[in-house]
């Protein structure tokens, strides 16, 4: 694979970028030129063998710490963000965001609790949000927000409601959002995985899901990060300077 160096100059930050799909976005922008802030959450080892591999590679990256979920989690990320990014001895200042952080909540909506309710609702969706709000001073315009969702807020998958719920928030984001952002050329889109090969989904060492996800995408097999990672970044570069609001599939065409 050729990659050329459409990000050169930027800088990106990616939520939950040490590990999965944040992983191959990481990797992906850092190739192409940007300058990439992996953000994590616990995980602090993932996130630093992140860093280390991009700069094995040639390209620039910083850890950023903050658990989200929490309150004052969006003001101590970006916190973080600008202390890393001085660190770096970087202009101040965004182009890329990437909303990638998540957790799933696998249960029948008899089996939700109020608790799970608000976690997964407090991480996947009011993190974003926040996360957006504290970025607008920081996002240089002509900049990119890329939201990720899942397949689920379009193809309706079992014991699953609440978590699609908050990605179904996150469309709604998406789709105003740009609306908002628009005079400042930001594009604002939705980047939307089916089942994707990571460890938010600990059900694929069982052959018999593994082999049912596969086969649920027209292609007959699971997702990769770096099949997501290429389409983000697609719609992060000058390239997808015309499209914003959108809702992207990238599932390999996920049927059920
Ligand atoms: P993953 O579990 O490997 O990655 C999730 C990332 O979010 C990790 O880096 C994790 O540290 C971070 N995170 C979770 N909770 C956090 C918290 N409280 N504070 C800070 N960071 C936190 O899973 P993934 O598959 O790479 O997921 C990435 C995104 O893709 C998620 O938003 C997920 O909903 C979405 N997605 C994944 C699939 C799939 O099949 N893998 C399908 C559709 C959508």
């Amino acid at each position: 694979m050729t990659t050329t160096q459409r990000h050169a100059g930027r800088t990106a930050l990616i939520t939950g970028g040490s590990r999965g799909i944040g992983r191959g976005i990481s990797l992906r922008l850092a190739r192409e030129g940007a300058l990439v802030a992996v953000h994590y959450g616990h995980d602090h080892a993932a996130a630093e063998r992140t860093v280390k591999e991009i700069e094995a590679e040639g390209g620039r990256a910083f850890a950023v710490h903050a658990e989200l979920g929490v309150p004052g989690d969006a003001a101590a990320l970006w916190a973080a963000f600008d202390e890393g990014l001085a660190a770096q001895e970087a202009e101040p200042g965004l182009d890329i965001l990437v909303n990638n952080a998540g957790i799933t909540l696998p249960r029948p909506i008899a089996q939700v609790t109020e608790e799970d309710y608000d976690r997964v609702f407090a991480i996947n969706t009011k993190a974003p949000f926040f996360i957006v709000q504290h970025a607008l001073e920081r996002l240089r315009d002509g900049g990119r927000i890329i939201n990720i969702s899942s397949v689920a807020t379009r193809v309706p998958l079992p014991a699953i409601v609440a978590y699609t719920m908050t990605k179904g928030a996150l469309d709604a984001l998406t789709l105003n959002l740009a609306k908002e952002l628009g005079p400042r050329g930001i594009t604002v889109n939705t980047v939307a995985p089916g089942f994707t090969e990571t460890e938010i989904n600990p059900t694929l060492a069982n052959p018999r899901i593994r082999q049912m996800y596969s086969d649920a995408s027209v292609f007959g097999r699971l997702g990769a990060p770096a099949d997501i990672a290429d389409i983000v970044s697609f719609v992060a570069g000058d390239d997808a300077r015309w499209m914003t609001g959108h809702w992207i599939d990238a599932s390999g065409g996920v049927q059920l």
